[in-house]
Order: structure tokens, then sequence, then C-alpha cells
């Protein structure tokens, strides 16, 4: 390919032209591919209706790694293993009760991530309702005895939805060990939901803190927080009957899955793509992340099918327990530190699998300048494709990145504007998905693999 563009060069005078218009072509080309043979919408049909939702440590989260691991046999990898993951499994119980004492009007919920049960036979009791978690001191004695309940409305005028989550989600996490300490009997957390006519609840972790109490953490959805409000405005003594039997069950040994496509120039130097397979237990995990390991895996299926061969190793990892705990990714940190391996880029999707909007890229301005000169216009005019931003990994690149501070990094971005409605939830099903935003993200997502197999030289760190 060099040879032939330094013939051209000599009649052109331009090899950046030449170079830029092959690079046009392959994304045409890999567009094409992409919707006319893509498979990620299948392969997502059968992950979501087949197997469903697969919180890490579940049979189902195995299921999906088994069966993963066999449409990866199917196809032209060098290499295709699985690398063990010990995690720890939570198993949510029974369905989730609460409602208002007096009424007996039902509120939509679901223990958080990682929560204890309540007593046996549930617990009543008044609560105290604030913004911020930050607010509870004030209360004092008066939270003892209490169920704290966070009811902080989402900003709606954020279109940069993920950034509105991020505001709020601290007091999902830290909200029960709070509340403890000053007595409180549980906590109830208003969802982190971008529709306030929302009334599923959204579940996600939360965490303890050895030394203070354990307390049921339960999350509740958007619309029954509103009602929950207006009847302590009306009457402040107002009472909740809540009852979960979540429990945590010991660790379970699983795995994340690997497989490796060989670079012929660079076979040593690797470009990691990916995403969790892993979801939570509510809902069938289709954008979150179903869209994500379908996708990553349907790109690398759309270069072979081109007859591509890259120069650098791409090994595509399915990330275990992204979602309540993160053991997968600091494995595979570990483990390729620990054979110190040459790490030159990331790849990860796991922001739901609406419209391609772009890429947040975790490498130095000069890079990221580059990169908006060099490739934004070969995405933009066509394929609507134009967000390329200095920005954070995903999760799982983040935690594993910790040993790799060099490593350049794209976080996949499709459009933001619906993925926190059905985040977490049982709303999160494929039928939330639509084929076409679902290809067109594969082949932006092929094109930037692509481009970076082709030209990462340019953009090291
Ligand atoms: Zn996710």
């Amino acid at each position: 390919m060099k040879k032939i563009a330094a013939a051209v060069l000599f009649f052109t005078g331009s090899l950046g032209t030449v170079l830029g218009q092959q690079d046009s072509v392959m994304l045409d080309n890999i567009y094409r591919v992409s919707f006319e043979q893509g498979k990620a919408y299948e392969n997502l049909h059968y992950l979501t209706k087949h197997i469903g939702n697969r919180i890490a440590g579940s049979e189902k989260a195995e299921q999906a790694v088994t069966w993963s691991k066999s449409l990866m046999d199917a196809m032209a990898f060098d290499k295709v293993y699985l690398q063990d993951v010990d995690v720890p499994y939570w198993d949510r119980g029974a369905p989730e009760v609460a409602y208002l004492q007096r009424t007996k009007e039902p509120l939509q919920v679901l223990a958080l991530g990682g929560s204890v049960a309540t007593a046996k036979g549930g617990l009543t009791a008044e609560v105290l309702e604030v913004e911020l978690l930050s607010e509870l001191r004030q209360h004092g004695d008066a939270v003892r005895g209490k169920i704290v309940f966070v009811n902080k409305p989402w900003d709606e005028s954020m279109v940069e939805t993920g950034v509105a989550y991020g505001l709020n989600s601290s007091q999902r996490s830290r909200g029960p060990a709070e509340a403890a300490k000053l007595g409180a009997v549980a906590y109830l957390f208003r969802s982190l939901s971008s529709s306030i006519a929302d009334d599923y609840p959204h579940t996600g972790g939360t965490r303890y803190v050895a030394g203070i109490d354990s307390i049921p953490a339960i999350a509740i959805s958007a619309v029954s927080a509103q009602k929950l409000s207006a009847a302590l405005k009306e009457d402040a003594h107002s009472q909740v009957f809540l009852q979960n039997t979540s429990a945590w069950k010991g660790s379970v040994k699983t795995h994340n899955l690997i497989a490796e496509w060989r670079g012929s120039e660079h076979p040593d130097e690797i470009i990691t793509i990916g995403g969790h397979i892993d979801s939570w237990d509510v809902g069938e995990g289709a954008h979150d992340n179903g869209t994500g390991t379908m996708g990553t895996l349907d790109a690398i299926r759309t270069l072979m099918a081109l007859g591509y061969k890259p120069k650098h190793t791409i090994r595509l990892v399915f990330y275990m327990n992204e979602e309540n705990g993160v053991h997968g990714a600091v494995k595979y940190g570990e483990s390729a530190k620990a054979r110190s391996e040459k790490m030159v880029a990331a790849i990860e999707s796991d922001a739901g699998g609406f419209a391609p909007r772009g890429f947040d890229i975790k490498a130095s301005a000069a890079a990221v300048a580059w990169i908006q000169q060099q490739w934004k216009p070969l995405f933009e005019q066509k394929f609507w494709v134009s967000r390329f931003l200095q920005g954070s990994p995903g999760v799982d690149s983040g935690v594993w990145g910790e040993h790799f501070p060099r490593t350049v990094m794209f976080n996949f971005r499709p459009d933001p504007h619906r993925y926190f409605d059905i985040h977490h939830t049982a709303k999160d099903v494929f039928e939330a998905v639509d084929r076409r935003e679902l290809q067109s993200g594969v082949a932006a997502l092929a094109s930037l693999l692509y481009l970076v197999d082709q030209q990462v030289d340019q953009i090291k760190q």
C-alpha cells in the first residue's frame, strides 16, 4: 500500500490526500458491509432473548461467555481463550415490595446492587426526605430510626446525560453508609433516570463501609419518588413499608473472554477492543452492554469480511463484572502488566447502541488535534460521526489502563439522549435497540479500529 501511495505521490504531490482517499474508500466499504452483512443485531437477539440478563457470578453470565466464545471460535481469530476471574456474586432474591403504609399505594422499587436484605417480613418506618446527602447532618438525631430518602431530580437541561448521571451517582454509592452513620434503618434513593416521567426503578452499584451498619439500599422510580414526596408534604410522619431479600452469595469462578487476531507487522503490539459481557439482573442487558459486546465483535467481523490484514494484534476482550466490582478488568490489567505487554491502543463500547456520535479520547491534546484534523472529516459528512474530543476512557479500560498510562484510549459515544431512560432497568431489552443505529455504530467502531491499526504511530503518547 505504501509503494503505491509513493508512486501516486509523484504525480499528485500530496501523500496525505492519497492516503486520505484510500481511507475514505475503506470507510465506505466498512459501512456498506456493516449494513449489508452485519450480524450484531441477530447476535444481540440471541444474547438478550435466549440468555437474558446476566449478573456476574450467575449461570447466565457464564452461559453468555460460552456462547460468545462459540461465535468467536467460528471466526478467523488466531486464538480464543478464557481468562479466570473470581467475582463476588450478589443475588436479588424475591421481588421487592414497597408501599405507603397509610394508603397501601405501591411504590416502584429495586434493591441497589450489593444491598443487604430488610429483616424478614420487611420494615416500616417514617421517612426523612433530603435532596443531598450533605443535608443529612443538619437533621442530627431526627435521622435515627428513619428511612433516609434522597430525592434529587435529574437535571434535564444537560444533553450530556453521562455528566448528569455522574453528578448524582456518588449519592447512590455513598448514601447507605452516610445514612447508617446517623442511625437510619434504610436508604431510599431516587433512581438515576433522565426522564421525570419514568416509573421504572433503576438499579446500580452501592457500597458499605467497614465499621458502619449495613442498611437496605433501595432505588425508587422517579414517578414514585414524586408520589412519596407529595405524601410527605401532606403528612411529614408518613410511613413506608419496604421488603427485600437480596444477599451476597460468596465468590464464584468465572471468566473474561478474549480473542486475538494476530498482527502481520507488529504482532507484539496490541490494540484492545471490547466491552463488558455481564449486565445487571433486570431487563435483558441489551444497551448495557449487549450492544457493546456484540457490536465490537461485529466490527472485527466486518474487517475480516473485507479481507483486511491487521498490522498490530487486535485483541477482543469481553470483560466480566463491570457492573458490580470490575474484577474482570482488574484481572486483565494485572495479567497484561505481568507479561509486560505492549498496549498501544484500546477501544471500549459501553455507552449503549444508539446512533453513533463519536469517541472520547484519552490521549495528548496534540494527538487529539491530529485526529480531529485527519480522521474526523472521514466520518463527519457521510456518517454523521463528529465527536472526537479529549476525554475519559470507558470504565474497564480505565481500570486496567492504570497499569498502562501511555496507552491511547477511545471511548465509543453513541447519542446520549435516551440511554439513561433505560439504563439498569427492566426496559433495557432487545426491542429498545434499532438495527440501523446499531450497525452504524459497528461501522464507526470498525472504521476507527482500521484507522488506529494503520496510523497509531501518529497518535502514540
Ligand atoms: Zn455498562
